[in-house]
């Protein structure tokens, strides 16, 4: 697991009158369980995303133990930093399997170890193998579409791990069932997950700490769930 510092991070998308990440500073520990929570469109997505360079900061910076992101190459970064996101993200011409393989594909694992590890995580998020390796992605339910997603994000065995709004798309019940792998997942894994939602319950049930956001990702309060639900 890793630390990773936001510095006074901003961003400004070309066009719009007003920042949608203005001035946000946060320091995440390693192994900790950071959620992010606040009202759609406050720019949660977009600090999540300039993390791992998908979106690029109009200033301010970001290190991951230490180290500024725009100093680590693509694919080392790619490496160091899973993704997930709502809907599992998963590219439907490829199998559960390809879909898995991505980035350790891209890292230029041998075949034998790549397909070790698609199967060592297909078990992880409790896939048979057997069953779903070959399946596409239209074939699968929400959740297990989600379950893939989570294990793409995982296969590389990245010390830090983004989850954006991951269970966004599944039904209640799934929904529940997944937080409970997830948090005995990280009772194994021990990454440095920062965790999006615009949902307070499920921030609660997540985070070591929470940050509860406001307009333009401004933080209103950062603090363990007992402290956020006892209020200041
Ligand atoms: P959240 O994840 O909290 O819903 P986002 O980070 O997606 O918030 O969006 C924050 C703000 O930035 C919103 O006002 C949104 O409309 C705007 N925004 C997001 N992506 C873009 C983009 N690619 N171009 C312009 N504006 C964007
Ligand atoms: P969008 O936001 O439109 O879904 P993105 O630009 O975030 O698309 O990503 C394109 C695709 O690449 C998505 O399916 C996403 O899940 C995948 N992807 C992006 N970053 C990573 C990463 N670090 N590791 C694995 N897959 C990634």
């Amino acid at each position: 697991s890793a630390r990773i510092e936001l510095e006074n991070l901003s961003k400004r998308y070309p066009g719009s009158p007003s920042p949608a990440v203005d001035d946000v500073s946060m320091e995440i520990r390693p192994g900790e369980t950071v959620v992010l929570v606040g009202p759609s469109g406050c720019g949660k997505s977009t600090t999540l995303r300039m993390i791992n360079r998908l979106i690029e900061p109009s200033s301010g910076r970001i290190r991951i133990d230490g180290e500024d992101v725009t100093r680590i190459d693509p694919v080392r970064l790619r490496r160091e930093v899973g993704y997930a996101i709502q809907s599992s993200g998963l590219f439907p011409h490829m199998t559960v399997a390809e879909n898995i393989a991505l980035v350790p594909r891209m890292l230029g694992w041998s075949r034998a170890r790549v397909r070790e590890r698609v199967e060592e995580m297909l078990v992880l998020v409790g896939l048979d193998p057997g069953e779903f390796h070959g399946r596409y992605p239209r074939r699968l339910s929400g959740g297990q579409q989600q379950r893939v997603g989570v294990a793409r994000a995982l296969a590389a065995d990245p010390p830090v791990l983004l989850m954006d709004e991951p269970f966004g798309a599944v039904d209640p019940i799934t929904r529940d069932h997944l937080q409970d792998e997830l948090v005995r997942l990280q009772r194994e894994l021990r990454k440095t997950i920062v965790f999006v939602t615009h949902d307070l319950d499920e921030a609660i049930r997540l985070g070591d700490r929470i940050a509860v956001l406001r307009e333009r990702s401004r933080i209103a309060q950062f603090d363990t769930p007992e402290a956020i639900l006892t209020g200041p």
